[in-house]
């Protein structure tokens, strides 16, 4: 079984071949980021016309390095959803049109959904049920995954995401885009006890997230410092926020195995790659005997590699997308469907 993956749902254009269901044969991943840097974040209209110009050479050279052609091609999977309307619209068209005319099946994928699934590439003896927090520039969920196909969302955010909430305070340091890796780097330099930020737990019971009021108290610490004609240091702010936010992720989590009992976290997203949240899930479930389980930091971004490892569970239960897919931008996690 051949999968041809394909992400194009915010500011990567990228496409793997996925033989079998473990052996990645080609990843080719085509980044915007220096594209966007000048204007602080992804811009829409921009992205969309580079993933029209990128997504045919990302392809073609993802078959090359692969050693295949579209004849020897399962099935094609692409990302439908959530994400940016035009840049979804270029992998989804393009997908469509090359399975069509390959005599193919096309699969849909929900990027939220591939993100988890990123952990497949290179563990192959997970066992359910597993927990995953999903924390992404656009995302943060906790999610029970009882099965493939089987999930069940116990907590997200209410407001902002914890990578939108990286990226904005980032951004209010003068950091850059995006400002996740930004604030890790800075991070390094600065003292995580400078700060005392808050901590929204909301209702003691809850696995939902806050994270705008975290931020709002960064923004106001760093106003109020300005109207004092007082100079903040940028490494210290960008230590205490970060470990204000891992605290928070952390402790939120540690409620969610407690109340689920599995046995193994999956990170996943973006955020995953941040390395004080993996050394601090790592201390905390060594002493649980909880096992922690992450992508390498490429496939905790987005790429096709975990698009088309989405994309090989959905084949082998024969679910298989119409030739009327379409871009569903505001596309939401699947719930329970067992
Ligand atoms: P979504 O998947 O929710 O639709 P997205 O695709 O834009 O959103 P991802 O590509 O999964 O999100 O992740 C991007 C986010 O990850 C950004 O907010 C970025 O700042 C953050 N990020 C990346 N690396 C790190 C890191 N090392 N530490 C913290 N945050 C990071
Ligand atoms: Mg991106
Ligand atoms: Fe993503």
């Amino acid at each position: 079984i051949i999968i041809l993956g394909i992400e194009t749902s915010c500011d990567e254009t990228s496409a793997a071949v996925l033989a079998d269901g473990t052996d990645l044969r080609s990843h080719v991943i085509s980044s915007q980021i220096s594209t966007h840097q000048k204007y602080g974040g992804v811009v829409p209209e921009i992205a969309s016309r580079e993933h029209s110009m990128h997504f045919r050479p990302v392809v073609q050279q993802a078959l090359d390095e692969a050693q295949v052609t579209f004849q020897d091609l399962s099935a094609i999977a692409v990302t439908y959803g959530p994400g940016l309307v035009g840049s979804l619209l270029v992998g989804v068209s393009g997908a469509k049109a090359m399975a069509y005319a390959s005599k193919i099946p096309l699969i849909g994928i929900n990027h939220l959904e591939a993100h988890i699934y990123a952990n497949f590439i290179q563990q192959k003896d997970l066992q359910f049920p597993l927990l995953a927090l999903l924390v992404s520039g656009g995302h943060t969920h906790l999610i029970l995954f009882e099965g493939h196909g089987k999930y069940e969302v116990l907590g997200y955010t209410r407001d902002d995401a914890a990578g939108e909430a990286l990226d904005k305070v980032a951004r209010t340091l003068g950091l850059g885009y995006p400002g996740g890796p930004q604030i890790q780097r800075v991070s390094q330099e600065g003292n995580p006890q400078a700060f005392k930020f808050p901590r929204a737990m909301l209702e003691a019971d809850s696995l939902d997230f806050s994270f705008s009021g975290m931020k709002s108290a960064v923004l106001n610490t760093l106003n109020s410092a300005r109207m004092r004609g007082e100079v903040l240091s940028v490494p210290d702010i960008a230590a205490s926020f970060q470990e204000a936010v891992v605290d928070v992720l952390v402790r939120k989590t540690l409620m969610a195995i407690k109340r689920t009992g599995v046995k193994t976290l999956l990170l996943a997203g973006g955020v995953a790659a941040n390395k004080l949240l993996r050394e601090t899930l790592e201390m905390s479930l060594l002493k649980l005997g909880i096992r922690l389980v992450y992508p390498e930091p490429i496939y905790c971004t987005d790429n096709g590699a975990m698009i088309a490892t989405a994309g090989y569970y959905h084949y082998l239960v024969g679910d298989f997308a119409p030739w009327t897919l379409n871009a569903v931008p505001g596309l939401s996690f699947p719930r329970l469907n067992n």
